[in-house]
């Protein structure tokens, strides 16, 4: 059980960093390089005892990020992003495109906000053409994701952890879980 339970990892400034496996974070916690702010009903036993799971930590000492809370661009984030859904007609195929809302050869750029998943037919139909001159619309507003959602998508854990997260990754992570 232990072995997939994961624990949010803040950082001393109370940013969420990433997930780590809980067997991490109580060592963290016995050499006090973290400190518990949430725990669990779930009871570990270790070789010093008893304790209540951790589901967040803090780190002690500033862990310094650069870019924090930014993800690479490129293709395959874009459709993490998009969950592989074609942004028009909502549909997931095996082969995903992505689509500039804005053509390349109308000046658009390659960013987050100009870039979605799109099927095939969906990018073949759209063209080279801006999107009010098609008739299609996106089925949701493109957005710059957060670190957080995509290098540790946390797996599968009780609900109780995802609802002690929740207020941590809030502030920082649109939809965040
Ligand atoms: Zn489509």
């Amino acid at each position: 059980m232990i072995e997939r339970l994961k624990v949010l990892v803040l950082n001393n400034t109370y940013e969420p960093l990433h997930f780590c496996p809980a067997r991490r974070a109580v060592s963290m916690l016995l050499t006090e390089r973290a400190e518990q702010i949430e725990s669990d009903g779930v009871v570990l036993h270790s070789f010093s005892g008893q304790m209540a799971c951790p589901t967040v930590i803090r780190l002690k000492r500033h862990v310094r990020i650069p870019n924090w809370g930014m993800v690479a661009f490129s293709k395959k984030n874009i459709l993490r992003r998009d969950r592989r859904t074609c942004q028009y007609c909502g549909q997931s195929h095996d082969e995903m495109t992505v689509d500039h809302i804005v053509p390349r050869s109308l000046g658009g750029d390659s960013s987050w906000l100009n870039v979605v998943a799109a099927c095939k037919k969906c990018n073949l139909k759209k063209g080279n053409r801006l999107i009010g001159d098609t008739g299609m619309r996106l089925i949701q507003k493109p957005y710059i994701p957060k670190f957080i959602t995509f290098s540790n998508h946390p797996p599968t854990v009780p609900d109780s952890f995802i609802k002690s997260w929740h207020k941590y990754l809030a502030a920082y992570v649109k939809d965040p879980l």
